[in-house]
């Protein structure tokens, strides 16, 4: 069996490599992961000390996976390719939401498949997501599904300005997104998303922004990682820190109980990241992703477990690794362009990240975290970082 592009499944007896020595079956349990950006590369990373391999399903060459695992090139929803990439794996799992949920359904016949596709049909609509959390008591900022332009108006009216206009599907990153602040901003905000389902929601004048990030076993266990602050510039992660300082111990006992109710209602397996808004009287949850997330990369050197070994334990039904920080650490998301690597590791407390990416304005290409035994300490080493980006770098 040869794809032609990819070389031959682990895990298949009596393939030939494109070299054409005969392949020897794997000794080791292979993970399948749909998707081959920087998460699946991370979680890869991860799982090889375990004594696992990797293959993934990733359409685009180069990906930051090349050198990590096996990787089957293919699209998502092409049947051949599932079929291949399926075919022997322990377990299966992605690493984007946006995975066709009759894919992940597909491989389900092949394959154990966690978390479960009940989870990425909520996550693919902002409408269901909020229903999910409005269902399940987890408080929201107010939100109304909209279509035409006569229910914006209407909704503007009910819920006030400013508001936020989000397209259901396929939005991240603050992509596909406008706010209406003035009366004007109502025809631009249309003309940007109109045509598509849409969502306006109120705007939140919060404190700061938190997630956090939680994993559940086969068995239902439950851990969770302290809540993390987040820094978003114009909708992109730019800095977490974690723990998040002066953490009111009961925001956290509210958080792990709104995420550990959303996974046992969908009977979730595996790493799991709600992102919410601080107000004066609580939380309010903003969007989940049913995936390793980018304001959980702080465990890599921050944390007892990471969160990508964790998810890991979770699908295989091994035990969970403690959540415990270590110290604090501060997360820089690198976008954009690269600083000199040298200038990072020059940072005794700084550890950098890579993914393998081409340099592309406003793209994500790397990390640092900075574990200090201070946030002061640890932002000042950032700062340091950040004063050795080139132009370039940053959000657009
Ligand atoms: P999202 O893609 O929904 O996570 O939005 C990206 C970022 O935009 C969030 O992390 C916030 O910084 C900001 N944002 C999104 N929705 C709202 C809102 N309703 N009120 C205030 N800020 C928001």
């Amino acid at each position: 069996m040869s794809n032609g592009s990819g070389p031959e499944p682990a895990g298949t007896s009596g393939g030939e490599t494109p070299q054409g020595t005969a392949r020897e079956p794997s000794v080791e349990p292979v993970v399948g992961v749909v998707g081959g950006g920087q998460l699946g590369r991370m979680t890869a990373l991860a799982g090889v000390p375990m004594g696992l391999r990797f293959r993934f399903l990733e359409p685009k060459s180069p990906s930051p996976v090349d050198w990590v695992g096996e990787v089957i090139r293919g699209r998502y929803d092409d049947p051949a390719a599932l079929e291949r990439f399926g075919h022997g794996l322990a377990v299966a799992t992605y690493e984007f939401e946006n995975v066709p949920v009759e894919a992940a359904q597909f491989l389900e016949r092949e394959t154990t498949v966690h978390p479960a596709p009940a989870a990425l049909e909520m996550a693919q609509d902002r409408l269901r997501e909020k229903d999910g959390f409005t269902r399940l008591g987890i408080p929201t900022n107010p939100y109304r599904a909209v279509e035409t332009r006569q229910e914006l108006e209407a909704a503007l009216e009910e819920l006030g300005r400013p508001a936020m206009l989000k397209t259901r599907r396929m939005g991240y990153d603050g992509k596909g997104q406008a706010r209406i602040v003035e009366s004007g901003d109502l025809e631009p905000a249309w003309q940007k998303l109109g045509g598509r389902p849409l969502l306006l929601e109120s705007f939140v004048d919060f404190t700061r922004e938190l997630s956090l990030v939680a994993v559940r076993g086969l068995e239902g266990e439950f851990a969770a990682y302290p809540l993390v602050e987040n820094v978003h510039t114009q909708g992109i992660l730019h800095r977490t820190t974690a723990p998040a300082p002066d953490l009111d111990p009961i925001l956290q006992d509210q958080a792990e109980g709104y995420v550990r109710r959303l996974m046992d209602e969908l009977g979730y397996v595996g790493t799991m990241a709600v992102e919410f808004f601080q107000v004066e009287g609580g939380l309010l949850a903003n969007e989940m992703a049913p995936r390793v997330h980018n304001s959980g990369h702080w465990t890599q050197d921050g944390a007892v477990t990471s969160q990508f070994e964790n998810h890991l334990r979770a699908i295989l039904g091994l035990p969970l690794g403690s959540t415990e920080p270590l110290k604090w650490t501060v997360m820089l998301n690198l976008l954009g362009e690269l600083p000199p690597v040298e200038a990072v590791l020059h940072e005794p407390l700084a550890h950098v990240h890579l993914y393998g990416k081409s340099p592309r304005p406003g793209r994500k290409i790397g990390h640092v975290n900075v574990v200090a035994d201070s946030v002061e300490e640890a932002l000042k080493v950032v700062a340091r970082i950040e004063a050795a980006m080139p132009p370039g770098a940053g959000p657009v």
